[in-house]
């Protein structure tokens, strides 16, 4: 086995409609077939709406649950540059951060019974939180160890290389708060922007790159899907299917995200002091 990938849906669609409901049975279905694991990055107005749906996700141990603030409020602002235009959003308040993040841990905690330690930043950013310790700690203090913030590039744009690997935020005064950045494009970006919705072979053939790349390097490989994307024109995820089929065929293991901190954080502990010092 060589190259390790995590699969991450940011869950948050609050529509009329039931696209939620029908991803979750469909994302079920599709991983329990496979054996394969993933992370849900759930946003908490979504959740609410869905209790049963997600109660039934959480009994499923091939899923880890985690979040996607309470009503996808940016931690920081982005100022994407996409060679047509700028669009800038602003990102919240510390105050505002903290409440959006608690109120989803909590949601997760009352309803699913499980303690929240992950989050995706909605939209993601250029640097992840490397130039935001006052928003690092507001997360520290309300339980996250790992986020998903890094995933944009220094347009604030598209795609985001590989060469972008999961790092500590040591530096910071955050010694195990860990970054796991996104990579390539946002699949609703990609197929929505550039591709067209019902270009599926468009898609699986962007994305088997980085999968390759995996492999061929003992790299990590994040990608980072939406609920509503996933299902828009493939109501099946076959393109999700096949970027998963391949990975395990090129013996990419696929683990949580969840997981790949632990991980990360026992090998670290098992290095002597010295070593983890830098002397
Ligand atoms: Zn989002």
């Amino acid at each position: 086995m060589a190259g390790t990938m995590l699969i991450g849906y940011d869950v948050e669609w609050w529509g009329e409609e039931d696209v939620t409901r029908r991803f979750l049975r469909q994302v079920r279905r599709m991983h329990d077939e496979l054996g394969v694991p993933a992370t849900l990055f759930i946003v908490g107005r979504t959740l609410e709406r869905w209790v049963e749906d997600f109660r039934e996700i959480a009994s499923d141990p091939l899923f880890d649950l985690q979040q996607h603030t309470y009503s996808h409020k940016l931690l920081k602002t982005v100022y994407i540059e996409d060679g047509r235009s700028v669009r800038v959003v602003r990102g919240a308040g510390l105050d505002e951060i903290r409440c959006e993040v608690g109120r989803t841990s909590e949601l997760l905690r009352e309803h699913l019974g499980m303690e929240c330690i992950g989050l995706t930043g909605p939209w993601c950013y250029y640097r992840g939180l490397r130039d935001r310790p006052d928003v690092l700690e507001v997360l520290w203090e309300e339980g996250i160890r790992f986020t998903r913030t890094d995933g944009r590039n220094e347009r604030d744009w598209h795609p985001v290389s590989m060469d972008l690997q999961p790092y500590w935020y040591e530096p910071l005064g955050f010694p195990d708060m860990l970054e796991i950045p996104t990579h390539g494009w946002h699949d609703n970006t990609l197929r929505q922007e550039v591709l067209g919705w019902d270009d599926l072979d468009g898609y699986f053939e962007a994305v088997r790159p980085y999968i390759e790349r995996a492999a061929e390097r003992d790299e990590v490989f994040s990608l980072c899907q939406h609920d509503w994307s996933s299902v828009r024109d493939d109501p099946e995820m076959s393109a999700t299917e096949r970027l998963i089929t391949h990975a395990l065929e090129r013996g990419v293991r696929i683990v949580t995200c969840r997981e790949y901190y632990l991980e990360r954080l026992r090998s670290r502990e098992r290095r002597p002091e010295h070593v983890r010092m830098g002397v």
